[in-house]
């Protein structure tokens, strides 16, 4: 089966406090040495499972952190790891990128790496926002690196906004997505922000410092977005993304449709695309040590029972626009877990779901309050 590679590249320039991801500020060489561990997992990977080298490959995404802090050789040179576990040609290599970490002869140099495809963390245009945020660019910023993008040849950016910050108002927002639409970005990921408990975000609001939206505000937020979006020509294809025809994300729509990946670099997850998961050490020392050593990196591993597929199965369907389709839940689960997964969507307020013969799908107000809808699901399946 086809198989997505991601790969993580931990290191940002400054920490955003809201952010969960794993990542660390580098010190001197910590960047080459990261480097040189990820392409050292890359070639045990190949070695160890030998057959992965007939392995299509579908996608290669590199993530973070800051991918773009490495240089375009550094970067190539992954590629080129990865391309000796199954053929990247023509495939959809993205990039995260910050705006501010990247000029026009950094992009040229990308695309000749093999970058097709960048995901520009712009956030917002607001400079209230960014600052809030503590991103360590300006909206000024974010529109160089994009028109630089298209000088150096980039056909497909995608750009990540967020929504949903203390003091926000339809106006501010309404700008932000203005301000990305004249960068005519072919893809946008949308975020609505989360107060991470571990983060320090997560502490500032308990310790009463960021005063939350209101929920209710925030979905009418939500709903204009997806209005604004839709009527420039961006589908809203997946809960909390929009591209233009053709543009939709290869990569993540491997994770959306349940196919297997293969995670590389420190806290990376692999899936096989039926049960088994596995993740790598969430810590850089243990995984040098590890690589070093010549041992596997991978910290943990699980199986999902029974139930858990089938509330996966149907979670990721209901995040994608085209919904769980009758026959395919049929073909997987059999016509009686098929009708009660019916009988509980037809149970569910008729503003949340569209339901029929064939598909059941969320509507956009039922996609903000996914976790609720789901919630409900499960106890009736
Ligand atoms: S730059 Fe991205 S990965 Fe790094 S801390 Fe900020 S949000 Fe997280």
């Amino acid at each position: 089966m086809p198989v997505a590679v991601y790969l993580h590249l931990p290191y940002c320039r400054r920490l955003c406090p809201y952010c969960d991801f794993f990542k660390k500020v580098p010190r001197t060489g910590d960047l080459a040495r990261i480097w040189g561990l990820i392409l050292s997992e890359l070639s045990a990977l190949r070695e160890r499972e030998s057959s992965a080298s007939d392995e299509e490959i579908t996608s290669v995404y590199f993530g973070g952190g800051t991918p773009s802090l490495h240089s375009a050789e550094q970067l190539a040179s992954l590629l080129n790891g990865v391309s000796k576990l199954g053929s990247v040609q023509g495939k959809e290599v993205t990039l995260e990128a910050n705006p501010g970490t990247l000029g026009l002869a950094g992009l040229k140099e990308l695309r000749e790496a093999g970058i097709t495809r960048l995901s520009l963390g712009a956030q917002s245009f607001s400079e209230r926002k960014l600052q809030l945020l503590y991103r360590d660019h300006a909206a000024d910023e974010t529109r160089e690196t994009v028109r630089n993008a298209r000088a150096a040849g980039f056909t497909n950016l995608s750009m990540d906004l967020i929504f949903g910050l203390p003091g926000e108002t339809t106006a501010e927002w309404r700008n932000d997505l203005e301000q990305a639409l004249a960068c005519e970005p072919e893809h946008v990921s949308l975020y609505n922000l989360e107060y991470h408990e571990q983060t320090p975000y997560g502490r500032w609001l308990e310790q009463g410092v960021l005063e939350p939206l209101e929920q209710d505000f925030e979905a009418e937020l939500y709903l204009f977005t997806h209005e604004l979006l839709e009527r420039h020509g961006y589908e809203h294809y997946e809960v909390s993304n929009f591209a233009r025809p053709g543009f939709r994300s290869v990569h993540n729509q491997v994770y959306w449709e349940g196919k297997p990946y293969i995670g590389v670099g420190p806290s990376a997850h692999s899936f096989d695309g039926v049960a088994r998961r596995y993740a790598n050490v969430a810590d850089v020392h243990e995984y040098e040590r590890r690589i070093l050593a010549g041992e596997s990196p991978v910290d943990r591993e699980w199986q999902n029972g029974e139930r858990e597929q089938w509330e996966e199965w149907i979670s990721v369907r209901l995040r994608r626009k085209e919904g769980v389709m009758w026959s395919d839940c049929h073909t997987a689960w059999g016509g009686i877990k098929a009708r009660e997964l019916w009988d509980a969507a037809t149970g569910l307020p008729r503003h949340l779901r569209e339901v029929t013969d064939g598909v059941f799908r969320l509507t956009v107000e039922g996609w903000f309050v996914e976790n609720e809808v789901l919630g409900r699901v499960y106890e009736k399946v």
